[in-house]
């Protein structure tokens, strides 16, 4: 099995040079892209096991090179923001990136989701097949987990407190993408649209009511929510750290 490649899109030195010597130490293939023009037209010549997207690029911005490469292709995409600002972040996830990081990051953290993101996205879909030398030795494939939640995507299971828990489809979707993206604001727009799809988008109650079923089925005390909490005028988030 060869070493997984990650298509590094990037401009700046620094970050270049640090990414190729500790990705190359973490066992990846690095190849890197200094603008976003370059990374659409060496896309399918690499053909990346995950892509690493800088949004602030020459030429193209990494916004675009999100949405063109998704067109095609469902490669995990990992966006790096240079602000920390929830914008950036929702920016990230509308135009179909996986997660996002900000700078500066610390290695450890970026590696950490990358394996992540390779882990839960189907080798079909431009993953690592067979063999998977990135992941981490005892985690379960497709399991994610948040706070006192423990998803495994594969198998369809949810269990709070070590408890397991049925949940209908849509409280399902619903409560894995805010675990897949704790500690992250997801507006109203994304999740309808990514949970039922466009033609929900503007029908409020929806969503509200899955999240109100599923807070009396995840928190200790619904009416008082600290694990999916309201962000208001915005969305909602999941918190991992209910102390936090
Ligand atoms: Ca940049």
């Amino acid at each position: 099995m060869s070493r997984p490649v990650v298509f590094v899109v990037e401009d700046e030195d620094s970050f270049v040079e640090a990414l190729e010597i500790g990705l190359a130490r973490e066992g990846f293939d690095v190849v890197v892209a200094r603008d976003g023009q370059e990374a659409l037209d060496r896309f399918a010549e690499v053909c990346p096991d995950l892509v690493l997207l800088d949004v602030m690029l020459p030429r193209r911005s990494g916004v675009d090179v999100c949405r063109e490469i998704r067109r095609h292709s469902a490669v995990p995409i990992i966006m790096v923001t240079a602000k920390s600002s929830e914008i950036d972040t929702v920016v990230g996830l509308e135009v179909g990136a996986d997660d996002y990081v900000t700078k500066p990051y610390r290695l450890r953290e970026l590696v950490a989701r990358m394996r992540a993101v390779m882990r839960r996205i189907p080798p079909s879909a431009g993953g690592v097949a067979g063999f998977d030398p990135v992941a981490e030795p005892g985690a379960a494939p497709g399991v994610i987990e948040a706070g006192d939640v423990m998803i495994d995507v594969d198998r369809h299971e949810v269990s709070v407190r070590g408890r397991p828990l049925r949940l209908p489809l849509k409280e399902f979707e619903l409560l894995t993408m805010l675990v897949r993206h704790a500690g992250r604001v997801l507006t109203r727009e994304v999740l309808i649209e990514r949970i039922w799809g466009m033609d929900y988008v503007g029908d409020t109650k929806t969503l509200d009511v899955h999240i109100k079923r599923l807070r009396t089925k995840v928190e200790l005390e619904p009416a008082a929510p600290v694990r999916i909490v309201t962000v208001r005028g915005l969305g909602y988030k999941f918190m991992a750290d209910a102390d936090a």
